[in-house]
């Protein structure tokens, strides 16, 4: 057996495969993008068969390179939900993609008949259209003969590493792992079983449902027709959580936070589950040997975004890497402070309502301060969410561990440092959403021995510490918080 692993990579935007050394380098990698599709207001969709056939494109290009791998972990864009044929394998209708907005009026009704606490505690998430529940259930109730062809037995159903592993094994394994489970809003995340009350309340049977395994685990070979010979698959993840994992966040209180166009935060909580009170979500981050590991999770929804916002609209610079000498030409904001509320506050706020601002301007007010606003907002908003973690009291952060496009302007990483208090590490291999599937795979044929050996694989590229006194972020924070407080009174 040789020590490289393929990852299978399925996100919103792009299909890729990536042929991983056990030291975590990427050896080989491929790529398609992937089209969306918008076919109403607030709709949208993939074609099941693209997903697959770009995939499979991928993962042969990369194994007509490396033909020795030793196994396959998959790691997909989470929610997104496919119905097929069992017996033909054709999908009844496109995929039903998580930024589908369509079940809002089946959770308002749910919400009204009272539904949303007990929903909110078997499965740590809000009642909402984004996850896969309402998106099966509308499939269900739409698509002409789709209900009864279910209630006979003769549909699947699958979030996307389903439906990846499915066609990788010529029909023959319908599973899915639990970080893929729990965000259903079927799955019991406490018993860690599809649940029959939830499944009642979105007319789902039960016989459309995969079965749920650990994230590492022996997902079957692939077919005899996929690639030229059998591989075993031994690891699925959900993006973020993969990302977790890749980031090596095995430990409570360790957070991995993705910043990119908007950015996703989890805080590995240890293996009790809790409830948010903060409107945060409770996800399994992972679950070997049979055992969850649970993680909170919040998300920044306007991040890199704002860096685009000063390129795009506002015409600062023409790259957004430019924002960091830009920046860095005025010592600090002198007072200015850029909230970019633009689609509405998230965690703790929680006011779709509020809308951007940028506030503190003075006759002395250059570019420079605004863009520095900009880039500190970064900061103020993880500490704005790793402060509604705490207060849900899973663990004490112990460090941040960032990737994302963002993490290459150190005055964001600073300045997140600074405002934060804890050390931000940046990883020597970026791709860590990616390396978090071959890592699960690799543990499951032995390539890594325990949890520990893959920490020892994973490798700091920079480590930023707080420089600024208790005073200084303390009155940093609190200008936040009153720039905060104009933009929800308007
Ligand atoms: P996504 O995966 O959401 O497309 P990426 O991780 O590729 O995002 O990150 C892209 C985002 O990061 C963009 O919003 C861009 O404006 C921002 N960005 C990239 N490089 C820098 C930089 N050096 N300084 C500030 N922002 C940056």
């Amino acid at each position: 057996m040789t020590s490289t692993i393929l990852a299978i990579d399925q996100g919103t935007t792009s299909s890729r495969a990536i042929v991983f050394s056990r030291e975590g380098q990427a050896l080989a990698t491929y790529q398609r993008e992937l089209k969306l599709f918008y076919p109403e207001n607030g709709w949208v969709e993939q074609n099941p068969r693209d997903i697959w056939g770009d995939t499979l494109w991928a993962a042969r290009s990369c194994l007509e390179k490396y033909p020795d791998i030793s196994v396959i972990g998959i790691t997909n864009q989470r929610e997104t939900t496919v119905v097929w044929d069992r017996r033909t394998g054709e999908p009844v209708y496109n995929a039903i993609v998580w930024q589908d907005r369509r079940g809002t009026p089946l959770c308002r009704r749910l919400r009204e008949q009272g539904y949303e606490s007990a929903i909110s505690a078997k499965t740590g998430l809000l009642l909402d259209p984004y996850f896969s529940a309402t998106k099966l259930a509308w499939i269900l109730d739409t698509v002409p003969g789709v209900r009864t062809r279910a209630e006979n037995g003769e549909l699947a159903f699958g979030t996307i590493d389903t439906w990846l592993l499915w066609n990788l094994t010529d029909g023959k394994v319908h599973a899915t792992d639990a970080t893929n489970a729990s965000r259903t809003m079927l799955f019991d995340v406490v018993r860690q079983c599809w649940d029959d009350e939830l499944l009642e309340i979105f007319r789902v049977p039960k016989s459309m449902l995969p079965e749920v395994r650990d994230s590492a685990a022996d997902y079957g070979l692939t077919g005899l027709a996929v690639f030229d010979r059998q591989y075993l698959i031994g690891g699925i993840a959900g993006d973020q959580q993969a990302a977790l994992v890749g980031q090596a966040c095995f430990h409570p209180g360790m957070i991995k936070s993705t910043y990119g166009t908007g950015c996703f935060a989890l805080m590995n909580i240890g293996g009790e589950f809790r409830s948010s009170r903060h409107r945060l979500l409770t996800t399994v981050a992972y679950r070997l040997r049979g055992v969850p590991v649970y993680a909170v999770e919040g998300s920044i929804f306007v991040a890199g975004a704002a860096i685009q916002w000063l390129r795009d609209q506002a015409g600062f610079f023409a790259h957004a890497s430019e924002s960091e000498a830009m920046a860095a030409s005025v010592p600090d904001t002198d007072g200015v402070y850029f909230v970019p509320a633009f689609t509405g506050l998230g965690a703790p706020y929680w006011d779709p309502d509020a809308r951007g601002a940028i506030l503190g301007l003075t006759r002395e007010t250059s570019k420079a301060h605004i863009a520095r606003a900009a880039l500190d907002a970064q900061a103020y908003q993880t500490l704005d969410l790793m402060d509604a973690m705490v207060r849900d009291g899973g663990a004490d952060p112990a460090v941040i561990r960032a990737d994302g496009g963002l993490v290459a302007n150190a005055l964001v990483c600073q300045g997140i440092a600074d405002m934060t208090g804890k050390p931000i590490e940046i990883p020597a291999n970026p791709e860590t959403t990616a390396l978090g599937a071959a890592f699960l795979a690799g543990l499951q044929v032995g390539l890594y021995k325990s949890l520990e050996d893959i920490s020892a694989v994973w490798a700091c590229a920079k480590r930023y510490r707080h420089s600024l006194t208790e005073d200084e972020r303390q009155r940093r924070y609190a200008g936040w918080k009153r720039a905060i407080a104009r933009v929800t009174e308007v």
